[in-house]
């Protein structure tokens, strides 16, 4: 598959090589990770990628863009059926530039943002110091309640009260319940704040119906198009408001950005066409089932979960009982071939280079086909590896690892 690479370029090729092995032979558990299809990645990897194209469809700064603007137009026609939704701008880069652009339109620097704490869920993106986000705002932060450890309204509504915020922003990185979207809204509304929902990690959640959509609810809705959704990298901002699509138009291009990627704007359409399918909302479903019988699997070995479990795509574990920290177990569950990441629970007595929990998502083994059945066993293996750390574990980790990665293989075509 990669021949032309490799008389090119033998170093760059082993990299590619090894990193498909490791995506093949591993059990990735990273939440915000995903496999995309064949399509959706080889649509990157095309001639599409040279073409400068900045502007809009129809209204380009460059000559040649027949072709291009179809993509363009085929992305944002197909994100407005999948959301449900009026206006789209399919060109910010990631993320955190759909969060960017958002900022940039609605916000004077110095205005106020209230948003979720980093520990307990929150974005970078979202008004942390060492992110522009927080260096060109005055950020507020909300949290979790310490008993029942899901979003303490109480605290929302009384520091938007306080602040009174221009922005109130819902939408997290580690969080694993249902998001109620309209109560958000009613305080944006009591204060006359902007509310922005960032779908980030659960777009594909939504797209499925396994998670209600902030459609009715935000002002601004913006995703990354990687994460559940199953697209390249990349984001895309939603509204059903033409005045703020208008603002976020002119801040996507010429306000933050340049030429778009018009490869993986065409990817982004295919990723959509995807979704669109029947077997997506299958696909959807399957990973919140994956995810609960996950959860019940480690709590039935004694790990505890923030929250007491999940309503969608991934857990979080809270090791403290256990006495290791979440460094030390993301360590050790990578020895057996387990990838996950070691996460701040709230309240995170350690610092986030150490931190007490780890975050384990399911769509990547979802995308491989593997079921409840499958995802009760990763529960166990997990939780014995964590517990025991001895040598016996581990090896009897690694042999089923290897039957399951084997079983349930997704990228092997590419070897
Ligand atoms: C992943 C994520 C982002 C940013 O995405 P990048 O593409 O990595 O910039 C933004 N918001 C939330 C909630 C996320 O989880």
């Amino acid at each position: 598959m990669y021949e032309i690479i490799k008389r090119l370029d033998p170093q760059i090729y082993e990299v590619i090589i090894g990193e498909i092995k490791r995506q093949e032979e591993t059990l990735e558990m990273i939440a915000s990770e995903n496999y995309p299809s064949l399509a959706v990645l080889l649509t990157m990897a095309t001639p599409l990628n040279n073409k400068y194209a900045e502007g809009y469809p129809n209204r380009r700064y460059y000559g040649g863009c027949e072709f291009v603007d179809q993509a363009e137009i085929l992305a944002q026609e197909r994100a407005k059926i999948l959301f449900d939704i009026k206006y789209v701008n399919v060109q910010p880069h990631s993320g955190s530039q759909a969060n960017m652009a958002v900022y940039f339109s609605l916000l004077e620097v110095g205005d106020t943002i209230l948003s979720m704490e980093l520990s307990h869920g929150g974005h970078l993106s979202h008004g942390a110091k060492v992110s522009f986000s927080g260096k060109f705002y005055n950020v507020i932060y909300y949290g979790v309640n310490p008993n029942s450890e899901t979003i303490d309204f109480d605290l929302v509504y009384k520091l938007a009260r306080e602040y009174k915020p221009k922005l109130i922003i819902a939408g997290y990185s580690s969080y694993p319940r249902i998001i109620d979207w309209a109560k958000f809204r009613e305080i944006a509304d009591e204060v006359n704040a902007y509310f922005m929902a960032d779908i980030a990690h659960i777009a594909g959640l939504i797209v499925g119906n396994v998670h209600p959509s902030p459609k009715d609810y935000a002002h601004v809705i913006t995703t990354t198009t990687h994460k559940t959704l199953r697209g390249p990298r990349g984001g895309m901002i939603l509204t059903n408001n033409q005045e703020i699509s208008q603002k976020i138009d002119k801040n996507v291009f010429p306000g933050i950005q340049g030429g778009p990627f018009m490869h993986v704007i065409a990817s982004k359409a295919v990723a959509f066409k995807e979704a669109m399918k029947a077997e997506f909302k299958e696909y959807a479903m399957q990973i919140v089932k994956n995810s609960k019988a996950l959860a019940e699997s480690l709590m039935e070995e004694g790990l505890r979960l923030v929250s007491g479990g999940t309503d969608n795509h991934l857990v979080l574990v809270d090791l403290r009982n256990l006495g290791i920290t979440g460094k030390e177990a993301e360590k050790l569950l990578e020895e057996v071939g387990i990838t996950v990441n070691k996460n701040t629970i709230p309240f995170d007595p350690q610092k986030p280079t150490v931190t007490s929990g780890i975050r384990i998502g399911t769509p990547i083994l979802t995308t491989r086909g593997m079921k409840e059945e499958e995802l009760r066993l990763v529960g166990k293996i997990i939780a014995k590896v964590i517990k025991n750390q001895d040598d016996r574990t581990k090896s009897w980790a690694k042999g089923l690892v290897k039957e399951l990665t084997n079983q349930f293989p997704f990228y092997r075509v590419l070897l």
